[in-house]
C-alpha cells in the first residue's frame, strides 16, 4: 500500500519505519525542513533504540522516503495518516488541535483518489467529525474516509511496541474504511495482534482512558509509598504483594517522582477539558492530576529534607533528567521540577544525563551539566537518581560516596537496596521504603 504520514516526530517517525518495515511504500512528511534534511542524511532527530538502522534499512530497500512536500505524498496515497503534535493549548490545558486542522486542510486541498485519513495523534472525542467536516468542506466531492487509530507506543521501546503491540485499535464509521485499515495492519494481524474495531468516537476515548488509567495506577503506588514513609512500611513489597494479584498486575506500579513527558500531562488536562464541557466530571482523574503536580515539587523538599533542612549553598546532583530512560525526551520531566524548587531554595545544581543532554540545556540554564556522572557527583553534597537509566543501575557507589562532600543519595527510583547504599558510605534515602535501620 502506498502510506504517507503528516508530522514526522516520535509517532510518525516510528509509524512510518514500521509501517515500511511491513513492505508498504512510505512517504514521511515534515514541514520542519531541517529534520527532513537530516533524515535524509540518515541522521535520527530523536532517540529511540534500533530507530536509526530501521530507518537506513528501509531507505536502502526503496520503502521509506522523507519530503516536506506534502502534496507530492498525498498524492496516490492509499492511507493519509496524521501524526503531528497536540500539546496542551496555553491558558486552559485543552489539546491544541490547529496542527491537526492545518494538517487536515493541506491533506483535504491534496487529495487526487480514493483513501483513508486516519488521525494517529492523540486527540479528543469529536476530532475526527471536524477533520471530516473540513475534507468535505474543502472538497466536496472527495472520496475520503475519516478514521482514528491512536497510538500505544512508549518512547524508550518504541519499535517494539508498534510492532508487537498490545492492541490495534481503529475507529471507522464505514466497512471500506475499516477495510483498508485491515489492509494497512495487514502483517500484525496476522501474526494474532488483537484488532478492535469501533466508533471513531470511542477509539479517541479509548486513547485517553488509556493513558488516565495508568497514569491513576502510578500516582496510587506514589500515595502508597508516601503512606508507608509516614507509618513505617515498604512501598515495593506493597507493590509485589497487590501486583501479583493478577487482577491488579505488576505494572506500572513503581513509586517515584510522579509521572512526566510528552503524553500523561498533557492527555489527563486535555481529558479533563473534554469531561468538563460534557458535564460528566472525572474526579478520579482530577485528583491524579492535582497530586502528580504537587509531587514533582515534593520531591525537591524530599531532596532538602534529606540535606538536613539546610539548602543555601549547598550542591546537588540530579542523575538522570529524561522523563524516563531510552529517550532523549524532556517533556514535561519531573527533573525540570525538582531543579526548580532546589534551586528556589538556593541551592547550586548539577546534571547529567546520557542522552538528553542537549535537550535539557535550555530547560534548566543555571544547571552545570556533565558527560559523566562521577564528575557530576565529585564534591556534591546530595545525589539524586531521578531516571533509571541502566547506566545509572550499576554505578560503584564506593566511587560516588568517596568524591562527595556529604554523601547523601535520594534514590528517587528506589533502585539500590538500602543496605548495598549504606554499605558503600552513603546515607540513603528512598520512596517508601525504610532505611537498613528504619
Ligand atoms: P512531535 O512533536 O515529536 O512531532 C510532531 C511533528 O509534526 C513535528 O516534527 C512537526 O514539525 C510536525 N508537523 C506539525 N504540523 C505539520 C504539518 N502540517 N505538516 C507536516 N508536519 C507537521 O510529536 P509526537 O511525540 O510524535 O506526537 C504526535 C502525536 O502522537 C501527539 O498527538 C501525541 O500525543 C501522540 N502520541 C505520542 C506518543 C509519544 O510517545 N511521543 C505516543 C502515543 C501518541
Amino acid at each position: 500500500m502506498r502510506i504517507a504520514i503528516i508530522g514526522t516526530g516520535y509517532v510518525g517517525l516510528v509509524s512510518g519505519a514500521c509501517f515500511s518495515d511491513f513492505g508498504h511504500e512510505v512517504t514521511c512528511v515534515d514541514k520542519d525542513a531541517g529534520k527532513i534534511d537530516a533524515l535524509e542524511r540518515g541522521v535520527m532527530p530523536i532517540f529511540e533504540p534500533g530507530l536509526d538502522s530501521l530507518v537506513a534499512r528501509n531507505v536502502a530497500g526503496r520503502r521509506l522516503a522523507f519530503t516536506t512536500d506534502l502534496a507530492a505524498a498525498v498524492d496516490g496515497a492509499e492511507a493519509i495518516f496524521i501524526a503531528v503534535g497536540t500539546p496542551s493549548r496555553r491558558g486552559d490545558g485543552h489539546a491544541d488541535l490547529s496542527y491537526v486542522y492545518d494538517a487536515a486542510r493541506e491533506i483535504a486541498a491534496a487529495l487526487t483518489g480514493p483513501t483513508v485519513i486516519v488521525t494517529k495523534s492523540t486527540v479528543p472525542v469529536g476530532t475526527g467529525d471536524e477533520v471530516e467536516r473540513i475534507v468535505r468542506e474543502t472538497v466536496p466531492a472527495a472520496q475520503a474516509w475519516v478514521v482514528s487509530n491512536p497510538e500505544f507506543l512508549r518512547e524508550g521501546a518504541a519499535i517494539e511496541d508498534f510492532k508487537h503491540p498490545d492492541r490495534i485499535v481503529i475507529g471507522a464509521e464505514d466497512e471500506q474504511a475499516a477495510a483498508a485499515m485491515r489492509e494497512v495492519y495487514r502483517p500484525l494481524y496476522l501474526n494474532k495482534a488483537p484488532l478492535l474495531i469501533t466508533s471513531r468516537r470511542t477509539a479517541e476515548l479509548i486513547k485517553y482512558a488509556a493513558n488516565a488509567f495508568l497514569a491513576t495506577k502510578i500516582t496510587f503506588i506514589n500515595e502508597m509509598a508516601d503512606l508507608c514513609e509516614a507509618v513505617g512500611g515498604d512501598v515495593q513489597d506493597v507493590a509485589q504483594g497487590i501486583g501479583l494479584d493478577r487482577r491488579i498486575g505488576a505494572k506500572f506500579l513503581h513509586a517515584g517522582p510522579g509521572y512526566g513527558g510528552s503524553c500523561f500531562p498533557k492527555d489527563t488536562l486535555a481529558l479533563l477539558k473534554t469531561a468538563e464541557d460534557a458535564a460528566a466530571p472525572l474526579r478520579i482523574v482530577e485528583a491524579v492530576v492535582k497530586v502528580n503536580d504537587a509531587r514533582k515539587r515534593a520531591m525537591g523538599r524530599k531532596v532538602i529534607q534529606a540535606l538536613g533542612g539546610e539548602a543555601r549553598g549547598r550542591t546537588v546532583a540530579l542523575l538522570g533528567l529524561t522523563f524516563k530512560p531510552n529517550t532523549d525526551d524532556m517533556r514535561d520531566a519531573p527533573s525540570i521540577a525538582i531543579v526548580q524548587a532546589l534551586e528556589d531554595a538556593g541551592v547550586k545544581v548539577r546534571g547529567y544525563d546520557p542522552e538528553g543532554t542537549e535537550q535539557a540545556r535550555p530547560l534548566m540554564p543555571n544547571v552545570e551539566l556533565f558527560d559523566d556522572p562521577y564528575a557530576a557527583a565529585d564534591g556534591a553534597d546530595a545525589v539524586v537518581l531521578v531516571t533509571e537509566w541502566d547506566v545509572l543501575r550499576a554505578l560503584d557507589l564506593e566511587r560516588i560516596a568517596a568524591g562527595m562532600r556529604e554523601p547523601i543519595l535520594v534514590d528517587l527510583r528506589n533502585i539500590y537496596p538500602p543496605g548495598e547504599a549504606e554499605e558503600a558510605g552513603l546515607r540513603w534515602h528512598g520512596v517508601g521504603r525504610p532505611g537498613r535501620a528504619g
